[in-house]
């Protein structure tokens, strides 16, 4: 789970990336509008926070911007400003949630959790497919009933597939997903070559009736059996 944090605070931005880090969230960070409004524009995230005074632009604008593209992205807005009508104004562009500075981590971290259950999830607290079943707070994997042991890395592959079943994956879009935006700029991608291997194998010995193809050359597509 991806997660981009827009803060010009550097001591704050590095806080929140800290405490999402040790949430197992891969945290990317932009400390204005320009980083922000490009990173938006190539890579995909699973939630964004936002702040709205930025030293070169509104946060409000970035919001603008990311729904007139039609993406997708969970937005809480995490702004000082606490007057009704930047909260209204935010809500009525589309932001899932608001939050006032300052702030618990924990509650944060809490609203992250009901946005991507909510909009992810569709309320639902496990992700299914064929005999697999993924707890997503828990970061567990059923086979049927049995819990399946798998490291950081190929869960999030899993769940990633999972978030997108019967579509293709390329490996850009896996490898920005699970490992972080900056992966673009590898030699190439044998590293989630491995994982995927070990990750078949892990399935395949459990039994489950879930697939990950590859298509060649492109990436992968997750199929039931
Ligand atoms: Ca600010």
């Amino acid at each position: 789970m991806k997660i981009l944090i827009v803060e010009d605070e550097k001591e704050l931005s590095k806080s929140l990336e800290e405490s999402l880090t040790k949430e197992l969230f891969v945290v990317e960070t932009a400390a204005n509008f320009i980083t922000a409004s490009e990173k938006i524009d190539i890579y995909e995230y699973d939630c964004i926070l936002l702040d709205i005074g930025l030293p070169d632009g509104s946060g409000l604008e970035i919001l603008r911007q990311l729904k007139k593209a039609g993406k997708s992205e969970n937005v809480i807005i995490i702004s000082a400003k606490d007057s009704l009508d930047d909260k209204l104004m935010g809500l009525n562009l589309g932001a899932d949630d608001y939050l006032t500075k300052p702030f618990h981590i924990a509650e944060l971290n809490a609203r992250i959790k009901a946005v991507l259950r909510r909009k992810k999830l569709k309320g639902k607290q496990r992700l299914e497919y064929g005999n697999l079943s993924l707890d997503i707070e828990e970061r567990r994997v059923y086979v049927n009933q049995d819990l399946l042991s798998l490291n950081r890395k190929e869960f999030d592959i899993l769940n990633y597939f999972l978030f997108n079943k019967n579509r293709l994956v390329t490996k850009t879009a896996l490898a920005e997903h699970v490992w972080g935006d900056n992966i673009d700029q590898a030699d190439n991608f044998d590293f989630i070559y491995y994982q995927i291997k070990n990750l078949r194998k892990k399935l395949r010995e459990a039994n489950t009736n879930v697939k990950i193809n590859a298509v060649y050359g492109i990436g992968y597509r997750i199929t039931e059996e």
